[in-house]
Parts: structure tokens; sequence; C-alpha cells
């Protein structure tokens, strides 16, 4: 018999008739004869609702008290869905992460799932039932609830797929897969048929947020087939697999762009052995997720650093550099957050000179200044004022000739 895990994000479960369409759904491929895990994201856009309501309410969030909010959202659907399931004749039983067994360190908004211990599930599907997991959270070793971080919920259902030896894990969303841009931005964009976790995990890590990076971590190390698709069309989407299949592909597999980031410039950093070391340490130590670096050339002895960071980790940023300034002799903490990150992904640059040279061309013929670089072996990343970056993603993507 095959297990599969089934995600539905929170466009696909965004209103009553949405809700009951999933729940059509999970019945027919029960009845088919397959035992399956629902794991649900909260309704619509409850999650940034939510977020909303504590900034309206006090500037001071615990994280501890952020996260007992955020995860009512995934509750909300998860009783509904299997009330749903119910009026089908389906059997169903909700739980919440905690109840789920999803153990996590006690790092609040951003938890890592350190181990699934799934008895109530593996009892449930046992009895015949079907569970339904809230998305997104899970119990600390400290026992308060915990949130694994935006787009969590895709990493719920790798972490359900991987503990009970999963068959798939189909994660439903509202496009029919992974395309080679994202197609809100890039109307002619291509559905990928199957991608390879490498690519997938550099798409997903430069804002391709049609899957949680964490969520392709999780797969890769974990082996968990994850198979990409819409829950408005119901079609096959897109395979996540382990095999390079950048033979099938273009040079370019996808463009992708971000717009969640922000620049830190550190002046006038002295410029001797030493003072990198302890700003990134003391970043790394507040758990800030420092992306681009670029550093000048020295002009009297100083130099500029800059670098991107989360914007949700901006102020936590500045503080922990400012604080650091004075005794590293720097000088001022500038900040700019109306920057954005557009990247070129594909295993096939590896073998493909030039690639560079024909992104930054093209930014270059549409006036678009690049303000920072970063590559690995199979990304190039620019970053660009934020209110051309998605001109830059359409002109990319014709320049790479990816659409169909
Ligand atoms: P869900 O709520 O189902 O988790 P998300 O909003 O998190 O959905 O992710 C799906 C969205 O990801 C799509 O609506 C699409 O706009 C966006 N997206 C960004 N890049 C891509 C891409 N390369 N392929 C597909 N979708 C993408
Ligand atoms: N509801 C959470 C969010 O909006 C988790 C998820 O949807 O994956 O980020
Ligand atoms: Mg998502």
């Amino acid at each position: 018999m095959t297990l599969v895990v089934q995600k539905f994000g929170g466009t696909s479960v965004g209103d009553a008739d949405r809700i009951r369409a999933v729940a059509d759904h999970v019945a027919r491929t029960r009845r088919n004869g397959d035992d399956v895990v629902v794991v649900v994201s909260a309704m619509g856009k409850t999650t940034d609702d939510l977020l909303r309501l504590a900034n309206d309410v006090s500037s001071v969030q615990p994280p501890r008290e952020l996260d007992m909010l955020l995860t009512s959202g995934e509750r909300v659907s998860m009783s509904l869905l299997v009330m749903a399931l119910a009026d089908l004749g389906i059997d169903a039983v909700s739980f919440t992460g905690s109840q789920a067994g999803i153990i996590t360190d006690t790092t609040h908004t951003r938890a890592t799932i350190i181990e699934v211990r799934a008895e109530r599930l593996r009892e449930a599907l046992k009895a015949g039932r079907v569970p339904v997991v809230a998305g997104f959270q899970g119990v600390s070793t400290d026992r308060d609830v915990t949130t694994l971080g935006r787009g969590g919920s895709d990493t719920t259902a790798v972490a359900m797929a991987a503990a009970l030896g999963a068959d798939a894990c189909e994660i439903y969303t509202d496009v029919s897969g992974v395309y080679s841009a994202d197609p809100r931005i890039v109307p002619g964009a291509r559905r990928l048929m199957r991608v390879s976790f490498e690519e997938m995990l550099d798409i997903a890590a430069s804002g391709g947020r049609v899957l949680s990076l964490r969520s392709v971590e999780f797969a890769r190390n974990h082996h968990v087939p994850l198979h990409v698709r819409s829950s408005f069309t119901w079609e096959p989407g897109t395979w996540v697999v382990e095999e390079d299949v950048s033979m099938e592909q273009p040079v370019v597999t996808a463009i992708t762009h971000d717009t969640s980031e922000a620049k830190v410039t550190v002046t006038g950093v002295p410029d001797r052995p030493g003072i990198a070391a302890p700003i990134f340490r003391a970043l790394a130590d507040r758990k800030v997720n420092v992306d681009t670096i670029v550093q000048n050339t020295s002009l009297h002895g100083t130099t500029d650093i800059s670098f991107t960071v989360p914007k949700v980790d901006l102020a936590t940023s500045v503080q922990t550099v400012g604080s650091l300034a004075p005794e590293l002799g720097a000088g001022e903490v500038l900040t700019d957050d109306t920057i954005a990150k557009v990247s070129l992904v594909g295993a096939g640059m590896r073998s493909h000179p030039g690639v560079s040279a024909t992104m930054f061309e093209t930014l270059a013929d549409a006036g678009i200044n690049i303000e920072m670089i970063s590559t690995s072996s199979i990304r190039i990343s620019c970053v660009v004022r934020a209110d051309r970056v998605e001109e830059a993603v359409r002109i990319l993507h014709a320049a790479f000739e990816l659409s169909d």
C-alpha cells in the first residue's frame, strides 16, 4: 500500500469552497486505496493578518507569544478540513504540531526540527484514519509551542514524509509546479518537469518561494521524493529528483528574485586581520543569516563592508554591528531596504563560460545598475534597486530564451 503526504498551502485552503475541494481530493486519494497524511497551512493570508494584528497591539513582541499567536492559524484550517472530510464520510483526525510529535529546538519564530515522534500518526493510520496535521509548528525541548519560519508548512510535510517513510510528498499550491521564473511575473515562464535537489536548493535559497529552503534541505537529506503541483488543476507538476537533469534543460534553469533582504554597510573599517570575523560571528550568534558580502578595496587603510540580511533581521543586525563598531574602530553603519536580488540558477553553468557576461550585458542594456554580485558554482546573483527587479527577471528570462 502507498503512503502519501499531501500538503496544502494557504491559497489552497483559502475559503470554505477551497477547503471542500481539498477534502474531495483527499477523499478520492483515500478511496483509491492509498494512505494519506495531510498537512495544512493557515487559510489565505491569515499569518500575515495575525502579524499585522501583533504590530497594531504592541511594538514589543516576545517571540514565544508570537509563536502562540501564529500557530492558531493552522489550527483553524486543520479542524475545518477534518469537518469537511467528515461530511464526505472520511474518518479523519487533526493534530497540532506538538500532538504530531514534531520536536524542535527552542529558537522561537524559526525553530529547527530535531526529532519527529510520529507514534500518534502511525496509530491513526493503522486505525484507517486520515491524520490532518497543522503545518509550520512544533513543540520545543522546553515544551513551548514553536514555529518553523515563514513557509514552514512545507518543512512539516517533508518531515512527516521522512518520519513515516512515505512514498511521496505532494506539495499542493496555487501554481502547477516549479517554473523557470515566478509565473506571476513572467507569464511565459516554463514549467519544469523535473528539477534536481541541487538546483532546487539554490532556487529556494534565492527567492523562489514555491518551496521553503528548509523543506528542500530536509527532503534531500532524507531522500523524500517531492512533487510540487496545483490544487486548482490537480495536473501533474514538477518532481524534485536526486539525479542531475541539466542535460534536459538549458544552461540556465530558472531566474529567481528576492525582495526580502536589506543591505547593511559598515563604513571606515580598518583594513587589517581580525575585523570581519567578530562582525559576522556576532551576527551568527544572533542567528542572522547573512547572504551576499562585499568588501571594497582599501583606501588609506580603511574599507567598507556591505552585506545583505533578511529585512526582518535588519534592526537586530544594525544593533549588533553598531555596538561593535566603536571597539573595531569602524565608522557609521548604514542601511538600505530598497534593494532586491535577481539570480540565475542552472547546473549547466558549470560547463558554460559567459553566462555572467550575458547577465551583466542584459542588465546594462536596460540601464539596471548592479550594486553587488555573488556567485556559487550553479548560481549568479546581482543586487539591484528593488523597483527594477521584476523588469530584470523578465529581460533575463527573455535573454536566456527560457520560455516554451
Ligand atoms: P503556498 O501558500 O501554497 O505555500 P507560496 O505562496 O508559498 O504558496 O508559493 C507559491 C508561489 O510561489 C506561487 O504563487 C508563485 O508566485 C511563487 N513562485 C516564485 N517563484 C516560483 C517559481 N520559480 N515557480 C513557481 N512558483 C514560484
Ligand atoms: N502559514 C505559514 C506562513 O504563512 C506557514 C506556511 O504557510 O507554510 O508562512
Ligand atoms: Mg509556501
